[in-house]
């Protein structure tokens, strides 16, 4: 199976090989199928299963089938847990993007908001964040978030460990009802079921 039979397009598949992805990992075989038809994805995958293109790839691929936005709307929202996997996600992202024109940006707390504010303005479709600093620029009416088609939580089970289920109930307050969620966690242990069963409109399961 190539990417290309999962449903990628060119300037994607052109971005992996010079990448050197030679094939999909199990997870992004199974994922950027039913993540491209827009279902909600209940996914237990460590880190290193290559689970980040897993959910990066069909989401480029779905935004780039849409017109830019002029706005600061953003379409595509993926919270995961810490700083570090924050700005990993958004440099997977920036090196798969590389032939699509989609405007993305990550914040995170831990450093002045000031210059990722002033990134934000010109408009962000698809975004990467921790949970703190994107709850504070949402209360400080600086991020739009009414407008999100996709919700990505990422490294889940991390985020419940470390006690960002508040801050999480709060986001989904936030955001559209109808949206698509995908929740990839490295177990599927009792409160993760939890979030998934009041998150997730009959998800998919996917487990590598
Ligand atoms: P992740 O599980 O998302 O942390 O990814 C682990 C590593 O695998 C990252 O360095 C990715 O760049 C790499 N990777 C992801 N998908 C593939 C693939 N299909 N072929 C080769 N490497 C990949």
């Amino acid at each position: 199976m190539s990417f290309a039979e999962l449903g990628l397009s060119k300037p994607i598949t052109e971005s992996l090989n010079a990448l050197g992805y030679s094939k999909p990992t199990p997870i992004q075989a199974q994922s950027v199928p039913v993540i491209l038809k827009g279902k909600d994805v209940l996914a237990a995958a460590q880190t290193g299963t290559g689970k980040t293109a897993a959910f990066v790839l069909p989401l480029l691929e779905r935004l780039r089938q849409q017109k830019p936005s002029q706005t600061k709307e953003v379409k595509v929202l993926i919270v995961t847990p810490t700083r570090e996997l924050a700005a990993q996600i958004d440099t997977n992202i920036d090196a798969y993007a590389k032939n699509l024109r989609i405007r993305h940006q990550v914040i995170f707390g831990g450093v002045s908001a000031k210059s990722q504010i002033r990134q934000l303005i010109p408009g962000c479709e698809l975004l990467t964040a921790t949970p703190g600093r994107l709850l504070d620029m949402c209360s400080q009416g600086m991020l739009d978030l009414s407008k999100v088609q996709t919700l990505v939580l990422d490294e889940a089970d991390r985020m419940l460990d470390m006690g960002f289920i508040h801050d999480i109930r709060r986001l989904l307050k936030l955001l559209p009802k109808k949206r698509q969620n995908l929740l990839f966690s490295a177990t599927f242990a009792g409160a993760i079921r939890q979030l998934a069963q009041s998150l997730l409109d009959h998800p998919i399961e996917i487990t590598v």
